[in-house]
């Protein structure tokens, strides 16, 4: 088939046509969330915009097969491979076991994606599940001679590999372990940039699963998983490898490392990484505390939709500065768009010319590297176009595949609200203003109440700069 979507890549460092390996087929691997915690509205961007990724390969014509993994076991608290285990840290906290942490916080991770049209990868695997797959390929990269044991712990030698930075932008100085102040050196690395493989000491010696292997009792590091598990599903050779730049190091620069060792050819052509999600305070974390999730956006009014379509507005490649200003801008925005959408009528027929003459700028939006912006501009172009309205639906409809905005749901539940039955009309109105009365007196409490009495009946409500406004959902 016809490839052209221009894609940046990480690895050459410029925009390439995007060629997959098998024509027609796209194999795809995503970093998953490490699951000690909600992930925050930073991760959900990445997530959200290679799943825009996904869908504009699908709308292209590929065939996509995405895999993604669950870290649950060896993400350590700093990458220098020191610090306690991010899963142990959680269960701590919480009082519960690590594989209740884990699936508490896979199922959250999994009700976020559903709520802002992230499609759940076609394979999703949890590192727990993969143990005998990390030892084989530890075991090669032994034998092979890429990795050595030192201090009870197996670590990949970095200086085996010829272009070890393959992504160019860091070297020796940038690596230095001790940048973070609660990092320590490890003695047993014969470079700096080694990375463990295998753990079997360790001075947190609680580290609650362990499995037995060739070099002792132990647990896999962290970029083992993401090589074995993309293989486990994908076989040896990957299209394109995603995740947020942050991954771009050491953890990609170590999959690339052990991967092409272990196979003895090149493993993945194209890196697709999206920019971070940054507050006022820099990079949103998780380590931060008190982080931002969807529940919270929810809480305070705004529809998951609002912060897709929020994203969607800028480049994956920028930075992105969240604000709850631009937030209510975005959720003014969105109703007005989507009113604009239930105005539109069934008048007759499609015009494929015009159909076809807005898909051809959309697709090129969508091709010029994953140009939301651009695509969505190409949106508000159809709503002022010259053609008739059952047109503008199909087009709408046919967009949406990628924008995934619930644009004509939404719309069909807005008109539900201007259609909606004055005695109901009259009732919510009395209680938006009760809430608004009760929030001045600075009883969140009965606001709350009022909030989630209206929710019972199927009536959202959401603050906004223009107000409260509302939506009955069911
Ligand atoms: P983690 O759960 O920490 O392993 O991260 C999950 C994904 O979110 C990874 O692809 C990270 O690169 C990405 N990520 C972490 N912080 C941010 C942020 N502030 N903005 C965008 N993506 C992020
Ligand atoms: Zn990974």
């Amino acid at each position: 088939m016809e490839n052209k979507l221009q894609l940046f890549n990480t690895l050459t460092r410029k925009v390439d046509t995007f060629v997959p390996n098998v024509d027609g087929k796209v194999n795809m691997y995503t970093c998953g969330p490490t699951v000690y915690h909600f992930a925050h509205i930073g991760n959900l961007r990445s997530y959200l915009m290679e799943d825009v990724l996904e869908k504009t390969l699908s709308y292209l014509g590929y065939d996509v097969k995405r895999v993604m993994n669950i870290t649950d076991v060896g993400h350590l608290s700093s990458d220098g491979d020191t610090g306690e285990d991010k899963m142990l840290k959680g269960a701590k906290r919480e009082h519960k076991t690590v594989m209740e942490i884990a699936k508490f916080y896979t199922d959250a991770f999994k009700a976020d994606c559903a709520k802002l049209n992230i499609k759940w990868p076609s394979y999703v695997e949890p590192a727990t599940n993969c143990i005998p797959e990390f030892i084989n390929m530890i075991k090669v990269l032994l034998e092979k001679g890429y990795a050595y044991e030192a201090g009870g712990n197996i670590y990949f030698d970095t200086s085996k590999i010829d272009n070890y930075y393959v992504f160019g932008s860091q070297n020796e100085d940038e690596l230095k372990v001790g940048v973070r102040d609660d990092v320590e050196e490890d003695s047993n690395k014969r470079n700096k940039a080694d990375f463990v493989l295998w753990f079997t000491k360790s001075k947190f010696d609680d580290q609650e699963l362990k499995w037995e292997s060739p070099w002792g009792v132990g647990y896999p590091g962290w970029h083992i998983e993401c090589s074995c598990i993309s293989m486990k599903h994908l076989g040896e050779y990957m299209d394109i490898h995603c995740g947020g730049v942050d991954n771009i190091f050491p953890h990609h620069t170590n999959e690339i490392a052990q991967s092409e060792a272990f196979l003895g050819h090149k493993w993945c052509n194209n890196w697709f990484h999206v920019h971070h999600l940054n507050d006022k305070g820099g990079k949103m974390s998780k380590s931060k505390g008190g982080i931002l999730t969807v529940s919270v956006l929810e809480e305070k009014g705004y529809d998951p939709m609002v912060y897709r379509f929020f994203c969607l507005q800028s480049h994956y490649r920028k930075p992105l500065e969240f604000s709850y200003d631009v937030m209510d801008q975005m959720a003014g925005a969105y109703t007005k768009l989507t009113r604009k959408i239930a105005s539109l009528k069934d008048d007759g027929a499609v015009d494929d010319a015009a159909f076809l003459k807005y898909k051809g700028a959309f697709t090129d939006a969508l091709c010029a590297d994953i140009n939301t912006s651009m695509a969505i501009t190409v949106l508000y172009d159809v709503l002022k176009a010259d053609t008739n309205d059952a047109t503008k639906k199909a087009l709408i409809e046919d967009f949406d595949k990628v924008l995934g905005l619930n644009l004509l749901k939404a719309a069909a539940a807005g008109d539900t609200a201007s259609d909606a039955d004055p005695e109901l009309v009259a009732f919510i109105e009395a209680k938006i203003e009760e809430r608004k009365e009760a929030k001045k007196a600075k009883d969140f409490a009965k606001a709350d109440a009022i909030r989630d009495e209206l929710a019972a009946k199927g009536i959202i409500i959401k603050d906004t700069r223009e107000g409260v406004v509302w939506e009955i959902t069911k």
